[in-house]
């Protein structure tokens, strides 16, 4: 290699394909590439089903799935053809024009959300950009007397600056202050906070019906009823954010479809995004009805890439795949064996969620040693809280992976308890 010329900054850069360590990819990593996320655990090559292989050559069972992203696992066929034939004929329009698949796909969304006559649908590229037009949506049902928007402690819907007024979490909030104002955040779950909360001059409530980056919190039962129930009487939009819980993920097309609420519920408007497009960037705000879908009128909200034919065509495949598979029938019942399993599993304290939407509490503040230790044993799965585990793997999840989780996480947690201790022992902050 030649020395470089005094002064000269050039950073020699291999080729992306080329063999390189975990560790050579990672120091190359942390010299490029913001630090918002802290140090990748690991650098991952390649995807098959619910399979992932690391630079190093090690193979993972992907009980994360991108966060509730990769629906049909990773390099599913049909995904991948309908996104390279779509590429190779029509690949970006500007929204000066439509195509084909962008309309079917609103079309799909609307009929498995089963929204009324009226009922429309905007594309995005990610669900925060969802969040800023729900959120634009509410400011459009606002009037100087009615201003408010109500959320949850808890909530979790995106890092842009409208989203992040709606999310409550003070460590992503304050470092961005000021933020849009007008929101409010209620205690979670609590129906006679939100009654008390609601009158004329709430614009809209927000919930997402499963708290995903709070631990997997589903809404407490009769909440979401209540919630239509207060917002209908008083004007106030209803919109739920279902980027985590939506596309099938908990067994249900939505989370707000379940049994339970059946007949009570149907929202103002919902965001979509992770799932939707299998693993391809894609987002959506679906509003319901006439009215609301007339809120935003022409001019007053757009987007380059949302609803470009790729992303869309990507959204039509997931959703075909997930229906031809019977996925939803497919999570639900895996889900179940999988929480049957953890119950079994000692240090286990609760297990929340359903479908392939699973969130469970351990018995000590280790749940972040416990997702090394499960990287180590070839698991992925990740930790919203010290002693919070969460699962959202591919729907495709057969029960023999799910299970060979289950054997394994005895040993899993002890190792994590006794490396926690270990630091612990060391002053090392929790
Ligand atoms: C992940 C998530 C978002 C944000 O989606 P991004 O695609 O990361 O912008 C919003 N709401 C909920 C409920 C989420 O889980």
């Amino acid at each position: 290699m030649e020395e470089p010329a005094a002064g000269g900054a050039l950073i020699e850069a291999p080729a992306a394909g080329s063999a390189l360590s975990g560790a050579e990819w990672l120091s190359r990593y942390t010299g490029s590439l913001m630090g918002v996320f802290g140090t990748p655990q690991r650098v991952l090559v390649r995807g098959d089903g619910c399979y992932v292989w690391d630079a190093d050559g090690n193979r993972y069972l992907d009980l994360l799935g991108g966060i509730a992203v990769n629906a049909l696992g990773h390099a599913h066929p049909a995904l991948t053809s309908a996104v390279s034939h779509q590429s190779a004929t029509l690949g970006h329009v500007s929204n000066f024009f439509t195509s084909p698949p962008q309309i079917a796909l609103a079309e799909k969304l609307l009929s498995l959300a089963k929204a009324p006559p009226g009922s429309k649908v905007f594309f995005t590229n990610s669900g925060t950009e969802a969040l800023e037009a729900a959120f634009k949506l509410a400011r459009r049902n606002s009037s100087r007397t009615r201003s408010r928007i109500l959320a949850l402690e808890g909530a979790f819907h995106g890092r842009t600056m409208g989203a992040l007024a709606l999310t409550s979490k003070p460590a992503y909030r304050e470092p961005f202050e000021p933020l849009p104002g007008g929101v409010e955040h209620l205690p979670f779950g609590d129906i006679d906070a939100l009654i008390a909360a609601v009158d004329d001059t709430v614009a809209a409530v927000v919930l997402e019906p499963v708290q995903g980056e709070a631990g997997v919190r589903p809404l407490p039962p009769g909440y979401l009823s209540a919630a239509r129930e207060v917002t209908n009487r008083h004007g106030a939009l209803l919109i739920l954010d279902e980027v985590q819980s939506g596309m099938g993920r908990t067994g249900e097309w939505f989370a707000h479809q379940a049994d339970g609420d059946k007949d009570a519920v149907l929202p103002d408007a919902m965001t979509l995004a992770k799932g939707l497009g299998g693993g391809f960037p894609i987002g959506a705000l679906v509003t319901f009805g006439d009215t609301v879908s007339s809120l935003i009128t022409v001019g007053q909200h757009g987007t380059t890439f949302g609803g470009n034919p790729v992303a869309t065509a990507a959204g039509l495949a997931t959703i075909d795949a997930l229906e031809t598979g019977g996925l939803l029938q497919h999570a639900a019942a895996v889900g179940s064996y999988l929480r049957e399993g953890l119950a079994q599993v000692p240090g286990v304290t609760a297990i929340r969620g359903s479908g392939l939407l699973l969130g469970f509490d351990v018995d000590g503040g280790y749940a972040p040693s416990a997702v090394t230790a499960a990287l180590a044993a070839g698991f992925i799965l990740n930790s919203t809280g010290p002693r919070t585990l969460r699962l959202a793997p591919p729907l495709i999840l057969a029960e023999d992976q799910a299970g060979s989780f289950l054997s394994a996480l005895p040993a899993v947690l002890e190792t994590a308890r006794t490396a926690f201790s270990e630091t612990s022992a060391q002053g090392a902050p929790l």
